[in-house]
This record gives structure tokens, sequence and C-alpha cells, in this order.
């Protein structure tokens, strides 16, 4: 789900959830699940944000400048 749906489940603002997605992580972890995250990506040029270590939605892309980007996904399982 992205992080607006998040924000739907547990009841916390769009923002509030990257802030809070390490401890939801922990969380998870201490249940024996854990957190896929499918990386933002370009929807122009197809450029994964992988390498990124935070949770926020990136504002555009570094390869070819758009801001046409697709927001991060999380699971649960
Ligand atoms: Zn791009």
């Amino acid at each position: 789900m992205s992080a607006r749906e998040i924000s739907g489940e547990v009841g916390i603002a769009e923002k509030e959830v990257a802030e809070h997605l390490p401890h939801i992580a922990r969380s998870v972890s201490s249940q024996g699940k854990k957190i896929i995250i499918t990386p933002a990506k370009c929807l122009n040029c197809g450029y994964a944000f992988e390498d990124r270590k935070r949770f926020t939605r990136p504002g555009r892309c570094p390869q070819c400048k758009k801001s046409h980007l697709q927001s991060p996904r999380f699971r649960i399982c």
C-alpha cells in the first residue's frame, strides 16, 4: 500500500507515515514479519529510487528531472 493508504489504516497524517515507518518496521519485525518496500519509480524514464534510505517521497527524478513519480509502496508480510 502507499503512504496514503497506510495513513488511512493507522489513522495518522500521510506526511507522518514516513516518520513513523522506521518504528512500524521495528514493531512488525518483532512479530516475525517484515515490510517490503517497492521503491519510488520515475514514470517518465523508469528510474527506480532503490538506494533511497528514507521513506519519504522523492521530489523529482535525478535522471530526467521530471516529477512524474510513482510513490513508494509498502507491504507487510
Ligand atoms: Zn526520470
